[in-house]
């Protein structure tokens, strides 16, 4: 075949495939023979019932569709709704429906429910251990909990310790960092918090406890109205897209910057043993809409913060800082708190120890990197 042919009859080939397409008698023979065809069944079984919808009954800690805690769940499920073709659903119960916020802990490990969207701080008195999967004063950013939770270790020690209570955890979105809360009268050192009754839970609240301060638990419902009629002193919540919302500007103007809550980590739990029976591609449709809700949670609180301090600076609050004073007692009194859960109890011990090692590396390594950078900016 001279040169000239060749280009002829190539050129034909390749219009006779533009006509036919995928024509089988348009393709180079291949030689199967020396390229042995691989027989992966293993891949191609399908393990969920195309013709039975599993459905999940999913219970939340948040009202009906509350802002990016709720309407991130209600997204969650909208997504697996759209990959699994509609074979697996994701009923979402918000609080009190099923059962109550803080019942949905209990409620899955028994099998009442599938599966539960919540924090774990709020089961810290099950095991004081639990707090320390949520987060710690002075402790993880969103990335760095992200980093120790899914690289570090910290996951698997979350999953060893609530397989106890038939539960298997995953990342379930993350508030970004929290401000201090929102204060009546202006905290000009740390003599301002002795004896002050503030709204904190959780390992915060016992920080608070032991620099001073007389730490309260209130429903949310109760909070702007104790704080409008001085039961309370102040409140923390979770940051300006929340806040914002709650009205606590208009009874407490001093909004504090915080350390207590740098980075609170959600969660989508489910019954462990509703979990192992899951279709393998239900699981993974699952594993991939849960990271995709954790990084967007805390993506949306990022965003819609930036424009709510906005609106909170044209309705006059005045942002703050804690005086060195009662940063300072924070810290120490935290350690406190450290070195008497870890004696009481081993699990916190384990769980800390872990935190502990890593939070000093990402420390340095933040220091030189975006802590320099956000300085200079
Ligand atoms: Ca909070």
């Amino acid at each position: 075949m001279n040169r000239r042919d060749f280009l002829g009859s190539a050129a034909v080939a390749s219009a006779t495939l533009a006509f036919n397409g995928c024509n089988e008698s348009n393709h180079v023979a291949i030689d199967y023979s020396k390229h042995p065809k691989k027989h992966d069944n293993a891949a191609k079984t399908v393990h969920f019932n195309r013709n039975k919808k599993t459905v999940i009954k999913l219970a939340t800690s948040w009202p009906a569709h509350f802002p990016i805690m709720g309407t991130g769940v209600e997204k969650f499920a909208k997504r697996i709704q759209e990959i699994s073709s509609g074979s697996l659903e994701i009923k979402i119960y918000p609080k009190n429906v099923l059962v109550p916020a803080l019942a949905v802990f209990d409620a899955c490990s028994s099998g009442q429910i599938d599966a539960f969207h919540s924090g774990p701080y709020y089961w810290k008195g099950k095991n004081s251990a639990f707090s320390l999967f949520s987060g710690l004063p002075f402790g993880f950013t969103a990335e760095e909990v992200n980093s120790w939770m899914l690289y570090g270790g910290g996951l698997d020690l979350w999953r060893e310790q609530y397989t106890k209570y038939n539960l298997h955890p995953f990342l379930g979105g993350n508030t970004n960092i929290q401000m201090g809360g929102w204060f009546r009268k202006p905290i000009n050192s740390l003599a301002d918090m002795q004896g002050l009754k503030m709204r904190i839970p959780g390992l915060g609240g016992e920080v608070f406890s032991r620099m001073g301060v007389n730490p309260i638990l209130l429903p949310a419902g109760e909070i702007y109205t104790s704080l409008e009629r001085g039961v309370i002193d102040a409140t923390e919540w979770v940051g300006p897209a929340l806040d914002i919302k709650m009205g606590f500007y208009k009874v407490a103007p001093y909004y504090y910057s915080g350390w207590h809550e740098p980075g609170s980590v959600l969660e989508l739990t489910f019954n462990k043993h509703i979990w192992s029976k899951l279709a393998s591609e239900h699981q993974a449709m699952i594993e991939v809409a849960a990271s995709e809700m954790n990084a967007n949670m805390a993506t949306e609180f990022h965003h819609d913060n930036i424009y709510a301090l906005q609106k909170l600076k044209s309705l006059h609050v005045t942002l703050a800082k804690f005086p060195d004073d009662v940063t300072e007692a924070g810290k120490k009194a935290l350690q406190e708190v450290i070195n008497d859960l870890s004696t009481q109890n081993s699990d916190f011990a384990k769980v800390y120890a872990s935190i502990k090692i890593y939070l000093t590396l990402c420390k340095e390594w933040s220091d030189v990197s975006l802590g320099y950078f956000l300085n200079i900016r």
